[in-house]
């Protein structure tokens, strides 16, 4: 691995001012993905400023108005663990609990979490080319291994798949994250701190170098408690997922009075079902009438023949979720 520096932060702004004058210094978390690019050679910062004892971000609280605010230190196992969000907000703790190893979680923080890099193996393999880690050196995956890639808002320069379960969990129930950066502090809807990788993939987020996530939000969803998430993978646990779905739905006489819907591991960022919940909302809570709303949303698919495995599966996933929460599964 590359010699590095190491601070431990004590101060938020002191720790945003360091790593914005330093263009090689990183914000370290857990860990639990930066360390594994450094050993790689993926990533090789001069500085890493350590922010877990940062005061502040180890807190979970729940807001006036329902709603819950997490600190970006919190660790994942705590945050699995904790009963305010278990109770209103299963799929987000169905979603942690899915991730990793309990060892991992033990580390790995929120924040961190919301920021990882894609699993791609081109992406990880520095002898290999790839436009996320060099900008326009290529990318070899749509002629070669693609079966874990995306299937909705890629580019010919990119067909990543975002690998986190928690931010599909949080991007359903419109979670804001909370940012502190040199110019002041700022919110930003979850869902729009991603970028899709357009001809620039190697820009992820709209986050400024030295741009700091101090906490996420969770505004109340007052069907929060009819939720769950679900993610089909290689291997029972610790795996990525092949694809995943967040759901949240309020059925009403039968049918969808609301609901929330995001899908994991088939997009560069978390995909929220937008044309899917329009076609649900007001409609008939019945399989045929989820199948057909996920279908619409698939429209915009554009599978390789490597992945497009992955259209019937998330068809089938969606409309056997939904159906166990509207309690007509069978
Ligand atoms: Fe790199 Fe994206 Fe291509 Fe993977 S899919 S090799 S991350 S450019």
């Amino acid at each position: 691995m590359k010699p590095f520096d190491y601070r431990q932060a004590t101060d938020a702004g002191e720790a945003i001012a360091t790593v914005a004058r330093s263009p090689r210094a990183s914000f370290l978390g857990g860990g639990t993905n930066l360390v594994d690019l450094m050993k790689l050679g993926v990533a090789t910062p001069d500085l890493l400023v350590d922010v877990t004892r940062l005061p502040q971000l180890d807190a979970i609280e729940p807001t006036p108005d329902g709603g819950l605010r997490i600190g970006a230190g919190v660790r994942n196992s705590d945050l699995s663990a904790d009963r305010h969000l278990r109770r209103g907000f299963p799929l987000v703790a169905r979603a942690l609990l899915s991730g990793a190893s309990g060892q991992i979680r033990n580390m790995a923080t929120v924040g961190g979490n919301l920021l990882q890099r894609t699993r791609c193996g081109y992406f990880q393999d520095v002898t290999k080319p790839c436009n996320k880690r060099v900008p326009g050196s290529g990318c070899p995956a749509p002629e070669g291994d693609h079966r874990n890639h995306a299937i909705l808002g890629t580019s010919p320069s990119c067909i990543a798949t975002h690998p986190s379960d928690l931010a599909v969990a949080l991007v359903a129930v419109d979670a804001v994250v909370h940012v502190a950066e040199a110019g002041g502090e700022r919110t930003v809807p979850l869902i729009d701190l991603y970028r899709l990788p357009g001809g620039t993939p190697e820009r992820e987020t709209d986050l400024a170098h030295g741009a700091l996530i101090t906490a996420i939000e969770l505004p109340p969803l007052a069907f929060g408690r009819h939720s769950t998430y679900r993610k089909v993978r290689d291997r029972a646990s610790f795996a990525f997922a092949v694809a995943s779905v967040a759901a949240a739905v309020e059925v009403r006489e039968q049918r969808v009075h609301d609901v929330r819907l995001a899908l994991g591991a088939v997009a560069p960022k978390p995909w929220r079902a937008l044309v899917a919940e329009e076609e649900l909302r007001g409609g008939p809570a019945t399989p045929e009438a989820f199948r057909a709303a996920i279908a619409a949303e698939l429209d915009a698919a554009e599978p390789l023949p490597g992945n497009a495995f992955k259209l019937p599966l998330v068809s089938n996933l969606v409309t056997r979720t939904l159906s166990s929460l509207a309690g007509i599964d069978r």
